[in-house]
């Protein structure tokens, strides 16, 4: 039983959430070990699901608070992430308790969903901090056993990772159909190429097969990526910023040290049909919908298709194309304005 237990706790350790989030993490595994629970990867994977389903239901009582307390909470100003006017309409948002609880926001803190008049952009206010969200993405933010703990906080999310890793589910034959109307022309392209939040990098092998030179880079690090970026002739950003707690901020530092006339592709989801102010107006009357426009989960921008644009045009990027997918996808396709014209 000791030596098992040993080789139990050495696997533990690739669970950094589970060892954080409970003390008890040892004694219930000794517990369930009573029961001769295979191990192997397998017996440790049934292990971490019985623990997770145990702590998702303990931490939905601790981090939950009633709706009557959340509308008490005064309401704030605040300026637009992407056009930087302060004139928002707010609605009181529904966090998704995972995203809380991974990053620790503290269920005292209201959090607001917010629209833009200027911009029609949807954010959240305050958003997240950059430690909040290096909580949430740290420790191998894809991997199995992340992906199993959100599942045991929101069992429908099984669903969504289901179609993300069928190369024939409609999410990508969408994103296909994106790629070859907007990128197509770029097949033969030899240039740098920076696949910012990519990854494993697979996508962008596929898109640019005629390059050598794509670098991958963690969309949280932008600020050690200067000499990268002035090499870099095409930067590659595929439903990233909707991440990103200063989009604005995080694409203008990129083009400042890019090249001038580099290429940009910048695609986010457009989670709503027909016009987002329509939406919007639905939502403080507390029509129903599917479209997660009130709820913040690791999206934390809603983009309009004014946003995005405005988004590029600040950072002194040219539109250049636009491949709307509308309820589905927005790909904008953009060069570093020349500082010479
Ligand atoms: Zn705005």
């Amino acid at each position: 039983m000791d030596k098992k237990l040993t080789k139990l706790k050495r696997a533990l350790k690739a669970f950094p959430s589970l060892k954080k989030e409970s003390g008890s993490g040892i004694k219930a595994i000794k517990k369930i070990l009573k029961c001769q629970v295979q191990l192997g990867l397998s017996g440790v994977k049934a292990l971490f699901l019985r623990h997770e389903n145990m702590q998702a239901a303990a931490l939905a009582r601790q981090h939950t608070l009633p709706a009557s307390d959340w509308l008490a909470q005064p309401r704030r100003e605040a300026e637009c992430p992407i056009c930087g006017e302060k004139g928002s309409r707010g609605t009181p948002a529904e966090v998704s308790l995972f995203f809380r609880v991974r990053c620790r926001i503290p269920k005292e803190q209201a959090i607001e969903s917010r629209f833009c008049e200027s911009c029609e952009h949807v954010f959240f206010s305050p958003p997240p901090t950059k430690e909040q969200l290096d909580r949430y993405y740290s420790g191998g933010y894809q991997n199995w056993f992340n992906m199993q703990e959100r599942i045991a906080f929101e069992p429908g999310f099984s669903a969504h990772l289901e179609m993300l890793a069928d190369p024939t589910s409609d999410h990508w034959k969408t994103r296909n159909s994106v790629y070859k109307e907007g990128l197509s022309e770029f097949k033969d392209f030899k240039g740098n190429v920076i696949d910012f939040g990519g990854d494993d990098g697979t996508l962008t092998q596929k898109i640019f097969p005629s390059t050598d030179n794509i670098s991958v880079v963690d969309a949280g690090f932008t600020g050690n990526l200067s000499d990268l970026l002035r090499q870099c002739d095409f930067f590659f950003a595929a439903h990233v910023f909707e991440h990103l707690p200063k989009p604005y901020e995080t694409l203008k530092d990129v083009a400042k040290n890019m090249k001038a006339n580099s290429y940009f592709w910048i695609e986010v989801p457009q989670q709503y049909n027909g016009s987002l102010r329509d939406r919007w107006t639905e939502i403080e009357k507390g029509v129903p919908s599917p479209d997660p426009l009130a709820h913040m989960h690791e999206h934390i921008h809603h983009f309009s298709e004014r946003s995005i644009e405005t988004l590029l045009k600040r950072a002194n990027i040219n539109i250049e194309k636009r491949v709307l997918f509308p309820g589905s996808i927005m790909g904008l396709l953009g060069r570093k304005m020349d500082a010479s014209q």
